[in-house]
């Protein structure tokens, strides 16, 4: 794998691919700066070796338009404080301009370049677009590991025009690690969580997954299409009535391949789907009519608990209750206790595709799982066993 490291920019202009994808408030500050923050050993590598860096993102979804409240230049300011260089901006993505910016910067500069979506032809994946792009460094980098499921012409298809030329960031890398770590070359045993509420979005990764884990942990609103498949009653809980048939395939594939799956014994019921709601613990396939499962239940926390404790890889992925009410986000909770507790004791925990993540952040385990994937759609698609055109086209 071909890393940043492998290296030396000096005198040379990095291209750098980076998501610089942030929310703004009305007045266009920053209000979260983590994916700059995540950008930044990249560039600051390239700036001590002597080079200097271009930056090029998206922001927003301005769909081939050039719209002021999506420009770039709104991220200056924070950008140039995170990095410690005042960054310089040029408010076109490709073309004359751009490239007279490119041709004056001195090493140790950094330049941004305007959203890249505001041409069309960047997510089409544009071969002559990305071709005027590449004329604007001498080295490309892709760090945005956010967009590397995209086959756009700034992630996938500039990089053919660099030959050995290219390279991942920091970022990058540190994901295609992590999630090696879990699918590769993960110690055992290998415990995967899965929660969220369809088994129709997570069948694909269920599927990868069973020839890889020796440990499937199913959780929140998924567990509901197993219980009933299984002749279970599960009230009024959330149920996709097509998949059951699916359901009982992985139960009996899992079996088959010697994955031990776990599903919850005990759930917490709702009489409404409301925060206030009536609760009752009651075994997971004996919920009453009117009643809905949102939540593990004690003995299936301990239950899965054992089986946290004792892994030595751990990927987590789906909430295990509706965490968003505070009625129903112990189970959540107590899962990234659990995992908290397997780091500590020397297991790799990755945390990764969507609301987990939103999960782990608001509930302040963060820093306490091995890593938490940046990239949602992206780390999803990892886990489907795909393999993503961006990290494809550094490897080519
Ligand atoms: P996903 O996007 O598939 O990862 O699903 C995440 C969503 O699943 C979250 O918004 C949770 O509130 C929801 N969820 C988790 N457990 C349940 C449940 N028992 N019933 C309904 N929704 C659930």
């Amino acid at each position: 794998m071909k890393t940043i490291d492998d290296f030396n920019f000096e005198n040379k202009k990095a291209l750098v691919r980076v998501d610089f994808n942030v929310p703004l408030d009305a007045d266009f500050n920053v209000t979260d700066a983590t994916r700059i923050e995540a950008a930044k050993p990249t560039i600051i590598k390239i700036l001590e070796d002597g080079g200097s860096a271009v930056l090029m993102s998206h922001l927003g979804r301005p769909k081939g338009e050039a719209r002021d409240d999506m420009s770039l230049k709104h991220l200056v300011a924070k950008a140039s404080e995170i990095i410690g260089v005042q960054v310089k901006f040029v408010d076109k993505s490709i073309g004359r301009k751009a490239e007279e910016a490119v041709a004056s910067l001195e090493p140790g500069e950094v330049l941004l370049l305007e959203n890249l979506r505001f041409h069309a032809e960047e997510e089409k994946g544009d071969e002559a677009f990305a071709e005027q792009l590449s004329k604007l460094g001498d080295i490309y980098v892709n760090d945005a590991f956010g967009t590397a499921h995209r086959a756009h012409a700034s992630t996938t298809v500039v990089a053919k025009y660099f030959g050995q030329n290219k390279c991942f960031g920091y970022l990058l890398a540190k994901e295609i690690e992590a999630i090696k770590k879990v699918m590769e070359t993960g110690e055992k045993p290998v415990t995967a969580i899965l929660g969220g509420s369809k088994v129709s979005s997570k069948i694909t990764i269920i599927e990868n997954i069973l020839d890889k884990v020796d440990h499937l942990i199913i959780g929140g609103g998924m567990t509901y299409t197993f219980i009933k498949a299984q002749g279970g009653k599960i009230g009024d809980s959330i149920c996709e009535d097509d998949k059951q048939e699916l359901a009982l395939s992985i139960l009996k594939e899992a079996e088959a391949k010697g994955v031990k799956v776990h599903l919850p014994v005990d759930v917490i019921a709702a009489d409404d789907f409301n925060n206030d709601a009536e609760t009752q613990i009651t075994p997971v396939n004996e919920i009453p009519d009117g009643w809905q499962g949102l939540d593990a239940g004690p003995k299936t926390l301990e239950n899965f608990k054992e089986v946290i404790l004792q892994s030595k890889t751990i990927l987590w992925n789906g909430p295990i209750g509706v965490f968003e009410m505070e009625t129903f986000s112990k189970g959540t909770i107590a899962i990234g206790k659990f995992i908290e507790e397997a780091t500590k004791n020397g297991a790799f925990s990755l945390v990764g595709g969507g609301d987990s993540v939103a999960a782990v952040k608001q509930f302040g385990f963060e820093n306490k799982v091995s890593y938490v994937s940046t990239g949602g759609g992206a780390m999803l698609e990892s886990l489907e066993g795909k393999t993503l055109p961006g990290i494809a086209a550094i490897l080519a």
